[in-house]
Formats: structure tokens, sequence, C-alpha cells
């Protein structure tokens, strides 16, 4: 079928159809099968499906097979495609062509070109592993996570071929590399599970599975061109607040803008052919916020796709005339953006090892996997915590939009209830939904869920998986994702040993059922004061949740240190996730982040604020000022004036003394970051919300053709 049929023509913008054009730009399924000899293929799946060692033999094979499809469908270069600890992706790109002795231009890709890279490593941060002038690092190909084709929207197409990147001593120095560890070290430990229950026949591992949902805002480009904040840190650093925000919850599903859903349909179009498999898109709470969620797959695609899926929203929304802005916190005052994490665990076989099923109360196995999430949850509240800090994200939690600084889980009834039994008497039923009658003869019999919902917990389960909600929308998912892993490996294994030491080898079926319901009915009693179901927005919860013991670390100053703790070390060691250095390095490079961050965003304000703001407000007073003056001289009195022109005065002079103050608090220098870090929180970041509450005092009485920046009705409201 030709391209042009596949496509329908909508009011004159185009849809393709998903099944048409889904995964022709990856390197998998069908392409590799025709592209390459069948024991090559059959080589690369084994390493794929079952997570064995790649044999280097086939290597050239699949290069060449690689490089060919890539020309055929343009591509001029290649690159390995990594994910350094900046947090964003990285490539560098080689073209195909290479000389020969006789001067022949040919295209070549190698194996060992496939196989290894070797990028000059000085630049990316290292946290300490490396010394700047000590270059060397490495990229490995991860050929379980399928080599795609990206083009832009000028038509250049790139081979990216996803790796992971290392230093020349072997430490991890990307996101990538410990997320398969962690990856790993889950299977191992559910794989015990399973044999302990006797359902591990023909699974060969344990997969993660990860499904996000991505929050995002959209405004026009024109727009944020003229918005120094939103070009250099991603969210306004000033700006007051609409007369309508989202009071009149009129967004929320509301119906999707043309423009918007013409924009939606082609970063679809696009992320099908990557094969990345998006699903949903709807308005979300905010005006000009939107959400893109896919259908899950394996942890470590999942995580490729999301960083590629952000890459496209943004490449996509300039070509409509829009900047998709990321960020967890855009508009203050203004519902910020999160990216839903939805976790479960799976045999390879398909069968996810967190759907509780219909008799739940029979189904140990699934306890067993709910209980080793609850005692990981609670054990490692602390580094949950910091796996999803950031300067971004400190504006976002706990700020009654979304899920407290408090990690807790919530459940539902029907599994309250079954925790209730199990630390009673044992389970002995499970409470039914039943269905629902709308009471109109018309409409059908609802069947409904045990459970309601709840979308004020950081970590709710939510019928077959846990969705991780307190994870921010520019985020890296790989990171909370292999603390996710690492936390529920120990939990397994600690439950695991358990099981087996008291009921020994061989144990009847009864003693092991006696022996799980005993094991988990401790964890229950131990952990369970991590599960609330009510409202994590309320005063009441932080009080009671300080009762129970658990963290509530506010800021990311007070989360980051959790990773260079003991605990955390002997956790993520006694795994081989990471070696004491290679997580001291992250805590390292995440505290820099978020000095860098904070100290970029206060110059950036101080820069707006003197060359922006205050010559405007300046203009403005010249203004009140003709008016007092032009007054007096035409002999009429005027007094409110007269009190304005005072009082603006005033105001500009608070705007400079507090300008001055935050300048002083940025040009602070210190030699340790965690130092820094503290101060950042607390003098920066106050020194920043004060000089703002005056700009936004400021703003609401300036005249609107003197203020020089697009406003937050001009940036929310236009659809
Ligand atoms: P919600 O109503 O909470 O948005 P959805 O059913 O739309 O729930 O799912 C949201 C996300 O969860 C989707 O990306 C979906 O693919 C993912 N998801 C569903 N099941 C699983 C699972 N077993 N493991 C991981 N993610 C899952
Ligand atoms: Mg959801």
């Amino acid at each position: 079928m030709s391209r042009t049929s596949q496509q329908h023509s909508v009011n004159g913008s185009t849809q393709t159809r998903a099944s048409d054009v889904y995964g022709t730009l990856i390197f998998s399924g069908d392409t590799m099968l025709k592209r390459l000899p069948s024991d090559v293929y059959a080589s690369l799946q084994k390493t794929i499906q079952d997570g064995r060692a790649l044999d280097p033999a086939v290597a050239n094979t699949v290069a060449v097979a690689m490089k060919d499809w890539a020309i055929d469908n343009g591509a001029t270069h290649y690159c390995h495609w990594f994910q350094p600890l900046t947090g964003m992706t990285a490539e560098k790109h080689d073209a195909f062509l290479s000389i020969l002795g006789d001067g022949t231009a040919i295209e070549k890709l190698s194996g060992s070109q496939l196989i290894q890279g070797e990028p000059d490593a000085s630049s990316f941060p290292s946290g300490g592993i490396r010394d700047t002038y000590e270059a060397r690092g490495y990229t490995a190909w991860d050929p379980t996570s399928p080599a795609f084709l990206l083009r832009n929207p000028g038509g250049v197409t790139t081979l990216c071929i996803p790796t992971a990147f290392v230093s020349w001593t072997g430490e991890a120095l990307d996101k990538k590399t410990p997320l398969l560890r962690s990856i790993r070290a889950v299977s191992e430990q559910a794989m015990r599970i399973l044999k302990i229950f006797g359902t591990d026949k023909g699974v060969n591992q344990v997969v993660a599975t990860l499904g996000c949902e991505q929050e995002y805002f959209l405004i026009d480009r024109e727009l944020f061109k003229q918005r120094l904040d939103l070009m250099i840190t991603g969210r306004t650093l000033v700006g007051a607040m609409p007369p309508k925000g989202h009071q009149l919850d009129d967004h929320y599903f509301g119906a999707i803008p043309d423009r918007v859903i013409s924009f939606m349909s082609k970063v679809e179009e696009r992320l099908f052919e990557l094969g990345v498999p998006v699903k949903t898109r709807h308005n979300e709470v905010a005006p000009g916020q939107y959400e893109i969620a896919p259908t899950f797959e394996l942890s470590n695609i999942a995580c490729d796709h999301q960083m590629v899926c952000m890459h496209v929203l943004k490449m996509t929304a300039r070509e409509h005339g829009f900047e998709c802005l990321l960020h967890e916190k855009p508009f203050a005052g203004v519902n910020g953006s999160g990216k839903h994490n939805n976790w479960s665990l799976a045999t390879n076989t398909g069968i996810n090892l967190l759907d509780p099923r219909e008799e739940t109360h029979h189904n140990l196995q699934f306890l067993t996997f709910l209980c080793g999430v609850i005692r990981a949850v609670d054990t490692h509240a602390d580094l949950l915590r910091a796996s999803i800090a950031s300067a971004a994200n400190d504006h976002r939690l706990g700020a009654n939009e979304a899920p407290p600084a408090i990690m807790s889980i919530y459940l539902g009834s029907m599994l309250t209830d079954i925790l209730d039994q199990l630390e009673g008497s044992g389970p002995k039923k499970t409470i039914k939904g039943g269905e629902l009658d709308l009471g109109a003869g018309t409409l059908p019999l609802l069947p409904r869920a045990a459970s309601d919902r709840n979308r004020t917990s950081p970590f709710a389960f939510t019928g077959n998986k846990f969705e991780f909600r307190a994870v921010g929308s520019t985020a890296s998912v790989a990171w909370p994702n292999t603390v996710l892993n690492t936390i529920i490996a120990e939990s397994l294994d600690a439950i695991a040993t358990e099981i087996e030491k008291k009921a020994g080898k061989n144990a009847s079926a009864a003693k092991l059922d006696a022996t799980v319901r005993a094991v988990l009915k401790e964890i229950v009693k131990k952990h369970r004061r991590v599960c609330f179901d009510g409202d994590g927005y309320s005063e009441a919860w932080h009080k009671e949740a300080e009762k129970r013991g658990l963290p509530n670390m506010r800021s990311t100053a007070e989360a980051l240190p959790a990773f260079d703790t003991k605990k955390a070390r002997d956790l993520f060691n006694k795994y081989s996730v990471l070696s004491s250095k290679e997580l001291h390095a992250r805590a390292e490079v995440l505290m820099e982040l978020y000095v860098t961050v904070v100290g970029i965003e206060a110059r950036t304000l101080a820069t707006m604020v003197r060359t922006q703001i205050l010559p405007a407000a300046t203009r403005a007073q010249c203004e009140l000022a003709d008016a007092v003056g032009s007054s007096r001289a035409a002999g009429v009195e005027c007094p409110d004036e007269e009190n304005a022109l005072r009082s603006w005065v005033n105001s500009l002079a608070k705007m400079r003394a507090a300008l001055a103050e935050l300048e002083k608090a940025e040009a602070k220098e210190y030699d340790d970051t965690a130092k820094h870090m503290r101060q950042c929180r607390d003098e920066v970041v106050p020194a920043m919300a004060k000089l703002r509450e005056l700009c936004d005092g400021i703003e609401k009485w300036t005249p609107a053709d003197l203020w020089p920046l697009p406003t937050y009705a001009e940036m929310l409201l236009d659809r």
C-alpha cells in the first residue's frame, strides 16, 4: 500500500493508521527476521528474550544488516545513543563513510563499531569518578533495546544505537547500566519466590514492566521566545495569576483544541514509527496542559522510549508553532506536571505477578509480592524519595496538587481488608466490587472495581500494578526505576530467605502455606505503617505520618543525602547495582545539578528584573509622575495619584532591595556541595520567591502596553 493511501484526509490535515507505520523505523521484529540469517537471528533473540550474553561472533552480520536497513531508509550517519548522568540523552554522529586504500568511498558499519564506541567522557558529569583530564569512556551496545532511526522534520535520518556508557575504569557513567543491573537483581530474587510457590516452570526470568504517563504544557512558540526564563530554565520565574486558572475544571478531559490535536497526531505517528506504543492522549487539569501515555513495555525499553517520547514532543511542538514545556512547574499557582511511573513485575511468559486475580485471599504468591513491595517502600522510603528529588520537583511535591513528599502506599479497600485478615487469623475472603446500577433502564450495569482510586498517594496500587506518581515530568525514569527494582530485590530476597529458612527443604504444601502466612503476618505488622488510603494532601496526614515515624523530606536538600549513607551503599553493593564509588558519584552529580539549576534560575531572574521588569516599572512610574505633574499644572489636586506614585516608588525600592539580596545569596561560593545545596534551599530559593512576589504585585498594576513579558493569560488561555 502506498504511503498516501494509508492516510486519511481530515479537514485538510492527515492522519496515519497506527498499524501501518508501527515499528517501521526500528531494527527489530520482522525487519530483523527479514534481514538476518536465521542462525544469527536466533542467537540475537536468545540475548534479547532470555537475557543470555551476546555472542560477539554475530555482531558483524548484525552490523551489516542494520547499516543496510538504515541506508535503505535514508540514514547517512549512525550514533551510539546513551544516557549520561546529565539526565538527558547524548549522541555523537559518525557517517557510514569509509575510504578504502584505493580511494573508493564505501558505506560501512563493522561489528566492533556496533558493539563499542569510545566517546570522550571528560565533559560528562562523573561525580568525581574521573578527573577532567581522564577522558576515555566507552559505550556498549544494548541489544535488548531496538536500534531506531531518528528522523527530524527536515528528513535528516540518523541510526541511533542504544548503548550503556562506562568509564575506562569500568564504572557506570550513565543511567542505563545500573538500570539493567537492577532488572537482573529483581529478576533473580523474584525467581526465588516463584520457585517457592512452584510456579517457575518454563520461566526464564522475571521482568519489570513500565508504562509512563507524560504530562506537558504547550505554549505558543512566539510567546516562549519572548521569555528568558522559559528559554533558559524551562519555567516562568515571574508571572501574576490570570483572572481565570483551572477553577472551572473546564480543561481536564475537555475537547482537545484543533491545533493541539494536529500536533498530538503527528507526535503519535512519529512515535508509532519508532515502535513507541503510545495509546492515550487527553487534556490535563491546567489550561494548556496535556498528557500522553503508552502501553507498558519492558522497563529498559520503556525507559529508552520515554526519552525518545520527550524528544519527539519537543521537536514536533516546534514544527507546529508550539513550545512543549516538560518542566515540573512551568507556572506558579497552576498545576505542575508529573510522569506517573506505572510499574509491575511479570514472568517472561507474560504473567503479571501483581495481578491479585479473583479470589485474592487464596493467592499467596500475589500477597508475597505485595508484602515485598510494602516492606521495600517502608524500609527504603528515603531512597525512593531521593530518587525523584530535583530542584524542579521541589516546586511540585507536596504543593497540594501532587503527592506529598511522604512516601506512602495506597492499597484500596479490598487489599486493605486482606492486610487486616493477614494480620489477624489469616486471609479468608476477598471483598467484591459488585455491579453499579445507574438507574436508567437503557444504561448497562457496570462492573465495579473492588477499590476506589486515590490521586493523592505517591505510590498507589491501581488494580494490577503500582503507580509511582511522584516522579517529575522532566525526569529520566531510569534512575527511579533502578532504585525501585533494587529495593524490591532486597525485600524479595529477605522474604524468600525467611520462608526458605522457616519452611526447610521439601516442605509439605501445608507447612509452606503456614510458613508463608506467618512470614507475611510479621511483615504486615511491621511495615503497614507505610500504607495510607486517606487524603495525602491533608494536614492531618502530615501529623499522622510523623506519628508513624515516616520520613517527610520536603526538599531535595533533605532528600539527596540518603544516597550517601551506609544503608544505601550496602543495598546497592549487595545486589551489584552500584559500587560505593558509583553511588557516591550519583549523589554528587544530583547535588551539583541542584545547585547549578538554582544558580542559573537566580541569575536569570535577576537579569530579567534588572533589564526588563525594573525598566518597565520605571516607565510606569514616569507615566504616573507625569499624570501627577500635569494635573497639578492644570490646578487640579490629585491625592490618589500622588499616593499611588508614592507607593509605586516604595514598591520599586523594595524590589531593588530584594534583587540585591538575591544576588548576594547567589554569589556565595562553597567547596562542600551538600552545604551549598542547603544554602540554596535556605537563602537563594526564598530570595527568589520574595523577589517574584514583588514582581507579580507590580505586574498587576503595570500598564499592559508597558509590561515586557507575555502574561500567564496569553500563554495559557490562547488556543
Ligand atoms: P490510569 O487510568 O491510571 O491512567 P491506565 O490503565 O491508563 O491507568 O494505565 C496507565 C499506564 O499504566 C499505561 O501506560 C499502561 O500501559 C500502564 N500499565 C498498565 N498495566 C501495566 C503493568 N502491568 N505494568 C506496567 N505498566 C502498566
Ligand atoms: Mg494513571
